[in-house]
């Protein structure tokens, strides 16, 4: 048995079921220790999950691997809210907004980045997290949460809020389950400082802990993850104050992606937005024809922890555009499409939202597909650094194109999806043609100029066009790209 390091993690009410973040290695045992024991009586679920578990560690010698709690987070159970009763100075003290994090700034924006760390994509760009160079967004898998904005109150232990308690413990935070019906979360008062500031050097505070790693490793219970041992994991032993647990490792994710499955292609995505007034127009792919939800984060602290929805929200352009009045209850956060049914792919990933401005810079984005060439290659093509105004060009590479011959670039300002010349035309309004070039087996390195006027933030499209003599009608066409400029 687990004897003292595993003490700690026992509940104090035996009503309530609780996985906990610990000191040191107070948690983490195998099946059998104090901390699997004492649930093993609360949920038929884990039997299963401990029998797993057992399996892999009766290998000797073999890094062990991700758990399960039992259980998983239905459509209607992946909002989440927080109650911001953290008292500690240091716990609210990063007044620096996050423009993947929109309105929200100290401990809730901590919260929230731990929380989307799970999340299949990166949100927007991925934020700005100096011990987080990858980006936030990291589980491709089918799982998507949602902010839904702050609480009133600490909530009942069903109502997927998360919240500090009042009190000392030798355990940082811990989990409230089963986690079917909901869950809550709850970091302990003391004796940690709790931190909200995204670079440590800005910590302050005896005994400091980091919320958004904490965050990160609870979250990761909620959503149906028990511990793992192997080094590193967010599901593993914490070593250096939480902030390693901000980052999930493969192992999270292949725990991730055993519960929720791989990232799947029909799901639909969110890839930017415009603004007309408070009318919204969302772009991205495999929306609904008829029916979408949107999901938004609530202007208003409370609420019983539904996320403020729009329903019955027709799509444009082939599934690639929808357009809705951003409603009153609703702010800054995030925004999310739902399709109707009820499987874990019918959620898009939450994307930032900001109703008073558009974002600023994206990524290039690919959109679209490309026509097979006449010796049955599919062009691909990317954006190489960033589309830099100052730099006056990009570099788009092309591989897959036919295999020898002349193209040229195309560019528009808007995005379209209309039948040409045996594919699709995949860019619209005033065509221009940026230049033409020659590809030799099927690969090219283009420098595009960018537009002389341009500003940071402004979009256009591009698509190739390729000489396939080979081809009925002579013509081959690549994908679209969506380029954002940079400054
Ligand atoms: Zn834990």
């Amino acid at each position: 048995m687990g004897g003292a390091a595993g003490g700690p993690c026992l509940p104090r009410h035996n009503r309530q079921n609780r996985v906990c973040l610990g000191l040191g290695t107070g948690f983490g045992e195998p099946p059998g220790g104090t901390h699997l024991s004492h649930m093993r009586t609360s949920i038929n679920a884990l039997l299963a999950a401990s029998a797993l578990a057992g399996a892999i560690w009766a290998l000797p010698g073999q890094a062990r691997s991700y758990t399960l709690l039992g259980g998983t987070l239905d459509l209607g159970q992946r909002d989440y809210r927080f109650f911001n009763n953290f008292n500690d100075p240091s716990a609210n003290s990063n007044t620096v907004p996050d423009p993947d994090f929109p309105g929200a700034i100290g401990a809730e924006l901590a919260v929230w980045k731990g929380a989307a760390e799970w999340n299949s994509v990166l949100h927007g760009n991925g934020g700005t997290d100096p011990e987080h160079p990858d980006g936030i967004g990291s589980g491709a898998s089918n799982f998507e949460s949602f902010y839904a904005g702050l609480a009133t109150e600490v909530g009942g232990v069903n109502d997927n809020t998360a919240s500090m308690l009042s009190g000392f413990s030798a355990i940082h935070a811990f989990l409230e389950y089963p986690i079917g019906d909901g869950w809550r979360i709850r970091f302990y008062e003391g004796p940690d400082s709790w931190q909200d500031q995204p670079d440590p050097a800005n910590w302050s505070g005896p005994f400091p802990w980091d919320i958004q790693g904490t965050m990160a490793h609870e979250y990761g219970h909620a959503l149906g993850l028990d511990h793992t041992t192997v080094p590193g994991a967010t599901m593993g032993v914490p070593l250096d104050l939480g902030v390693g647990l901000r980052s999930i490792e493969d192992d999270d994710r292949a725990g991730l992606q055993f519960l929720y499955g791989a990232l799947s292609p029909n799901k639909p995505v969110i890839e930017s937005y415009t603004l007309n007034g408070s009318q919204v127009t969302l772009q991205g792919r495999n929306f609904h024809p008829t029916n979408n939800e949107i999901w938004l984060t609530q202007r208003i602290a409370g609420g019983d922890g539904t996320p403020i929805q729009v329903f019955g929200q027709p799509s444009q352009l082939g599934g690639t555009q929808i357009t809705f009045q951003f409603p009153a209850s609703a702010k800054a956060g995030e925004v999310s499409v739902r399709l109707p049914g009820i499987a874990n792919e019918d959620l898009s990933a939450p994307f930032p939202m900001d109703p008073l401005a558009e974002p600023t810079y994206n990524l290039p984005r690919a959109y679209g597909t490309s026509k097979t060439t006449s010796s049955g290659t599919v062009p691909s093509i990317q954006v190489t650094g960033v589309p830099s105004i100052q730099q006056g060009h990009f570099v788009l590479d092309l591989v897959g194109g036919p295999t020898f011959g002349n193209g040229i670039v195309l560019s528009a300002e808007a995005r379209n999806q209309q039948p040409f010349f045996g594919g699709t035309l995949w860019i619209g309004g005033p065509i221009k043609r940026e230049l033409v070039f020659n590809h030799q087996f099927g690969f090219a390195r283009l420098q595009v100029p960018i537009p002389t006027g341009a500003i940071p933030g402004e979009s256009r499209f591009y698509q190739l066009w390729f000489a396939d003599a080979g081809d009925p009608n002579g013509v081959g066409l690549s994908h679209g790209v969506w380029v954002t400029y940079a400054e």
